[in-house]
C-alpha cells in the first residue's frame, strides 16, 4: 500500500510494519507469540467495543469464546455458566404429581437449587395444573411433615397467576414482575401446563445482557460427535435434546468418514449446524466446505496437552493456520474457531485478528470452578487435573476419545496427549468477563470498533504486523524483576 496522508498534518507518514498477507507470505510457520499487531487510532471507550461474531453460518455470539469439548473442561456446569445462566421459557422443568410428598420437595431443592415445583395431574408436563409449590409453601415444615402430600402443602391452581401458551417472553415477563410471584406457569386452553418461566432468570436476563439464545430465548448449547455408525444414536438424542450445533470431533478432520457424516446429517437434519474439522490448511478445509460444513475448526497439534506434533509428525503452528485457513474459508462464508494454544487474552486478540470468529479453550477454562472435577492440593497449590482427549489416562476412561484419536482397527493406542493439572482459576462468572474485556481493550488499540472491523482492517491490509525476535518476545515479557507477583483481574 502507498504511503497515505494524515489529514491536514505534518505530511506523510512512511509504509510501516507487514500486512497479514506479507506476515504469512515468509513461509515459516507462526505462532501467536511470533508476531505483535501495531496499534492503531483510538477514538471510543473499551466498552463500546462490539464482540458480537459468527460461530457457524448462521449463529451469532455476542462473545467470540467457547470452550473445548473436553472431559476436564465441559460438562453442562461449564455449557450453562458459558452461554451465562440465562434462560426464558423452561420446557422441561421438574414437575411433580399432588401425591408427591413434601419430602420430594426438600430433595429436589438439594438435588436442583430450587423449590417452585409446579403440580400437574400426573406430575409431568402436558398435564393438567393443579398447583405450585415454593419455599413459601414449606419452610415452617418439619420433619414430621415429610410424609404429607403435596395436595396438602401447595398453593392451588385457583390462587395461581398463569398466562397462555402463546404470550411472548416479554408479555410473559410483565406478568411475572406485576404478579410477584417467583414462577410463572404457562398453560393452553385445556389448562394444561405446556413451559414456565423464572423470576431468577429474569434477573439473569438483566445481568446477562450478552446471553446467547437460541429464538425460544433457550441458551445455546453445542456437542461433540465422532463419525462412527453409533454416532448417529448420538445424533437423534442430541437432537431431541434440542442440540443448535454439533462438532464433528476429529484432530486430523480431512478424511473420507467425516464428509460421510457431513453428507448424513446435512440429509438428515438440514437445519442443524455442523462445525467439521480439525484442520490446519486450505487444502484440508476445502474438503470439508464442498461437502457442507457451517464452520471450520482450526488446530493442529498446537493445545496445551498436545503431543500430536510429536508423534505424528503432522501439524501447524497456530497463527499460521488460523490465518491460512480462515483466508480461504471466507470466501464461502465460512466462519472459523480457532481451538487450542490460547495462553493468554492477547492470543485470542491476535486469533480474531487473523480471521478466526470465535476461539476455543480448553486449559485456559481448566480449573475453573465450573469445570468438571474435583480440586485438590499439591506443595500447598489448588489445583484440578486437566488432561488431553488423546491421553492415555483420558482414553481409558472415556471411550469417546478413542474415537477422535483412533482408527477403529487400532490395534496398538499411541497417546496425543498428555495428563497434568492447572492451578485454580475461581469462577468463569468472573474469568469471563476478564477474558472479555481484555479482548475489548485490545481491539480499542488497535483502533476496531468491532471483531467485524478488525477482520476488514486486517483482510484489507490496513492492520499491521511485525514479527517479534527471540529478544523480542523476551522484552515484551516481565523481566528484570528480582520477584514478581502477576494477578491479571
Ligand atoms: P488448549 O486450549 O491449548 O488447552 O487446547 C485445547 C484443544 O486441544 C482442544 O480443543 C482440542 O482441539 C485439542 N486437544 C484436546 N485433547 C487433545 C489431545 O489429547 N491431543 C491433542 N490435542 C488435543
Amino acid at each position: 500500500m502507498a504511503d497515505y496522508l494524515i489529514s491536514g498534518g505534518t505530511g506523510y507518514v512512511p509504509e510501516d510494519g507487514l500486512t497479514a498477507q506479507q506476515l504469512f507470505s515468509i513461509g515459516d510457520g507462526l505462532t501467536y507469540n511470533d508476531f505483535l499487531i501495531l496499534p492503531g487510532f483510538i477514538d471510543f471507550i473499551s466498552d463500546e467495543v462490539d464482540l458480537t461474531s459468527a460461530l457457524t453460518r448462521k449463529i451469532t455470539l455476542k462473545t467470540p469464546i467457547i470452550s473445548s469439548p473436553m472431559d476436564t473442561v465441559t460438562e453442562s456446569s461449564m455449557a450453562i455458566a458459558m452461554a451465562k445462566f440465562e434462560q426464558g421459557f423452561i420446557t422441561d422443568p421438574v414437575v411433580m404429581s399432588p401425591r408427591h410428598t413434601v419430602g420430594d420437595v426438600f430433595e429436589a431443592k438439594v438435588r436442583h437449587g430450587f423449590s417452585g415445583i409446579p403440580v400437574t395431574e400426573t406430575g409431568k408436563m402436558g398435564s393438567k395444573l393443579v398447583g405450585i409449590v415454593t419455599s413459601r409453601d414449606i419452610d415452617f415444615l418439619s420433619e414430621k411433615d415429610h410424609d404429607r402430600p403435596l395436595e396438602e402443602a401447595m398453593t392451588k391452581r385457583e390462587d395461581l397467576v398463569v398466562a397462555p401458551a402463546g404470550v411472548t417472553l416479554k408479555e410473559a415477563n410483565d406478568i411475572l414482575q406485576r404478579s410477584k410471584k417467583g414462577k410463572l406457569p404457562i398453560v393452553n386452553d385445556s389448562d394444561e401446563l405446556v413451559a414456565i418461566i423464572a423470576r431468577t432468570d429474569l434477573k439473569k436476563n438483566r445481568d446477562y445482557p450478552l446471553a446467547s439464545k437460541d429464538s425460544r430465548k433457550q441458551l445455546l448449547c453445542g456437542a461433540a460427535i465422532g463419525t462412527r455408525e453409533e454416532d448417529k444414536c448420538r445424533l437423534d438424542l442430541l437432537m431431541q435434546a434440542g442440540v443448535d450445533v454439533v462438532v464433528l470431533d476429529s484432530s486430523q478432520g480431512n478424511s473420507v468418514y467425516q464428509i460421510n457424516m457431513i453428507n448424513y446429517i446435512k440429509q438428515k437434519y438440514p437445519e442443524l449446524q455442523v462445525v467439521g474439522g480439525n484442520v490446519v490448511t486450505a487444502a484440508q478445509a476445502k474438503n470439508l466446505i464442498d461437502a457442507g460444513v457451517d464452520a471450520l475448526r482450526v488446530g493442529m497439534g498446537c493445545g496445551s496437552i498436545c503431543i500430536t506434533q510429536e508423534v505424528m509428525a503432522c501439524g501447524r503452528p497456530q497463527g499460521t493456520s488460523v490465518y491460512k485457513v480462515a483466508e480461504y474459508a471466507r470466501r464461502f462464508g465460512v466462519p472459523v474457531i480457532a481451538d487450542g494454544g490460547i495462553q493468554t487474552v492477547g492470543h485470542v486478540v491476535k486469533a480474531l485478528a487473523l480471521g478466526a470468529s470465535t476461539v476455543m479453550m480448553g486449559s485456559l477454562l481448566a480449573a475453573t470452578t465450573e469445570a468438571p472435577g474435583e480440586y485438590f492440593f499439591s506443595d500447598g497449590v489448588r489445583l484440578k487435573k486437566y488432561r488431553g482427549m488423546g491421553s492415555l489416562d483420558a482414553m481409558e476412561k472415556n471411550s469417546s476419545s478413542q474415537k477422535r484419536y483412533f482408527s477403529e482397527g487400532d490395534k496398538v493406542k499411541v497417546a496425543q496427549g498428555v495428563s497434568g493439572s492447572v492451578q485454580d482459576k475461581g469462577s468463569i462468572h468472573k474469568f469471563a468477563p476478564y477474558l472479555i474485556a481484555g479482548i475489548q481493550h485490545g481491539c480499542q488499540d488497535i483502533g476496531a470498533k468491532s471483531l467485524c472491523i478488525l477482520r476488514s482492517m486486517m483482510y484489507s491490509g490496513e492492520l499491521k504486523f511485525e514479527k517479534r525476535t527471540m529478544s523480542a518476545q523476551v522484552e515484551g515479557g516481565v523481566h528484570g524483576l528480582h520477584s514478581y507477583e502477576k494477578r491479571l483481574y
